[in-house]
């Protein structure tokens, strides 16, 4: 089988996209099973629950949506004696601007996602479990239900699952095409059929009150796809490919003004900013150069090129150090990120070059995060609403020298006072604009 496109980058090492990325491979169950489908499936069957739970802990996996939570850790949270059914939500409502991986996976390889669903579920004594999938991605969605549909008729879904007598049923729910339903709490109102607000955490975590007020893990597409990779290669060696306590690969999505954007999957840690942008992504476009980076998806906090970021780094000795660490050669991992005041979140990698206005640039997320907002708490209903004015009136050249200040200053009043974290989302970019970039929000900057 051929790559569809280019042949991996030596920095690559695809697992999750091997086959989403192969010329002649389907998303049709003979295609996975050829490929040594389900073979995973059967192993964990053989395993204890327990036993599951703690590969997935060794193997270092964290969360591919956003908040980088350590995996294993999350699904130890749900309790086994509460006499109350447990849940999984796989969310596949991708929608945090510069992400664009899930998708793949739906399209291309919906069997490993199922996969990793059932041992998921298996360790979790889960018997009902529902793949969210936003509403614009409805051809994900007819190809996922007929993904379950011939999983169910070869006995991997179902009753009595491989004659193991384990039980479980995934549906697929479609929602209606909302930012916030990718926020764990709010997908789990949507799927109760609810208008999604968030909850309120404590006491809504939903390991312990999710779906139907019962326990639930709510993992996305990408993480449980590496569920199955962890059982395939054993958690020693899918830990060994990242950083300690970051295992395994990720698929960086990267867009904007490189040569060759695309989603790459890396080893954790296996690549600079640098190396990404310079040498996986072929570099900027002729006679332009780097301006800016926001590393993690829309919400990230943007990086300034040539800046340099004190952080703590391993030492010859193995002592952590303080040292200068150049934008770019700052690591793609968690732990290096927030070092640098941002984060990794859904590696969404968003590259702008010196053609870019910043004022522009943050105009267009203000506007996304204004009509976004569920708008069930008011300094983000109203706050988000207020900065996107006010920035697209300085686009259109009507800013007065106020603006910057009053921006600030709402963006500091939304961010921690709100009942979800889309007030942050919706705050950071602000903050670090304007933080990073001041000469660009002067009134009268071009
Ligand atoms: Fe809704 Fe915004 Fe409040 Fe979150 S922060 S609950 S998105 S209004």
């Amino acid at each position: 089988m051929k790559s569809l496109l280019l042949p991996p980058h030596p920095k690559e090492r695809r697992i999750v996209f091997k086959n989403a990325w192969t010329q002649g491979y389907t998303p049709d169950i003979e295609c996975y099973l050829k490929d040594g489908g389900y073979e995973e499936l059967r192993k964990a069957l053989a395993m204890k629950p327990a036993e599951i739970i703690d590969e997935v802990k060794k193997s270092n996996l964290r969360g591919r949506g956003g908040a980088a939570f350590p995996c294993g850790v999350k699904w130890g949270f749900i309790r086994h004696d509460d006499g109350k059914p447990h849940y999984i939500t796989c969310n596949g409502d991708e929608s945090e601007p510069g992400t664009f991986k899930d998708r793949y996976i739906l399209n291309n390889d919906p069997h490993q996602l199922i996969e990793g669903m059932a041992i998921a579920a298996f360790a979790l004594n889960v018997h009902l479990a529902y793949i969210y999938i936003r509403c614009e991605f409805t051809k994900s969605a007819g190809i996922v239900t007929k993904a379950i549909e011939e999983a169910k008729a070869k006995g991997f879904l179902g009753k009595n699952i491989l004659g193991t007598g384990f039980d479980l049923e995934i549906y697929v729910h479609q929602g209606a095409g909302a930012y916030i339903c990718g926020e764990e709490t709010s997908l789990i109102e949507s799927i109760e059929g609810k208008r999604p607000y968030p909850r309120i955490k404590p006491p809504y975590f939903p390991a312990v009150l999710g779906l139907y007020m019962s326990p639930t893990i709510v993992n996305n597409v990408e993480t449980l796809c590496h569920v199955k990779q962890i059982f395939k290669l054993g958690s020693e060696e899918y830990s060994k490919m990242g950083t300690p306590g970051d295992g395994g690969t990720r698929v960086m999505c990267v867009s904007g003004d490189v040569m060759r954007p695309g989603p790459y999957e890396i080893p954790v840690g296996g690549v600079t900013l640098g190396e990404l942008i310079n040498d996986v992504c072929g570099g900027m476009k002729p006679g332009r150069k780097l301006k800016a980076i926001i590393p993690g998806g829309s919400s990230s906090k943007v990086m300034r090129a040539g800046e340099v970021y004190k952080m703590k780094v391993k030492g010859p000795d193995g002592e952590m150090i303080e040292k200068d660490v150049p934008l770019l050669d700052i690591t793609m991992d968690a732990a290096s990120l927030a070092a640098a005041g941002t984060m990794i979140g859904s590696a969404g990698v968003i590259v702008m070059d010196d053609s870019r206005s910043m004022l522009w640039a943050l105009n267009n997320l203000n506007t996304f995060y204004a009509h976004e907002s569920c708008g069930q708490c008011t300094p983000c209903r109203e706050g988000v609403l207020w900065i996107d004015k006010m920035t697209t009136r300085m686009v259109n050249g009507e800013g007065i020298a106020q603006d910057p200040i009053t921006l600030k200053n709402v963006a500091d009043n939304i961010a921690g006072r709100t009942v979800c974290a889309f007030g942050e989302a919706a705050s950071w970019p602000v903050q670090s604009f304007l933080e990073k970039f001041p000469e660009e929000f002067a009134v009268g900057a071009k």
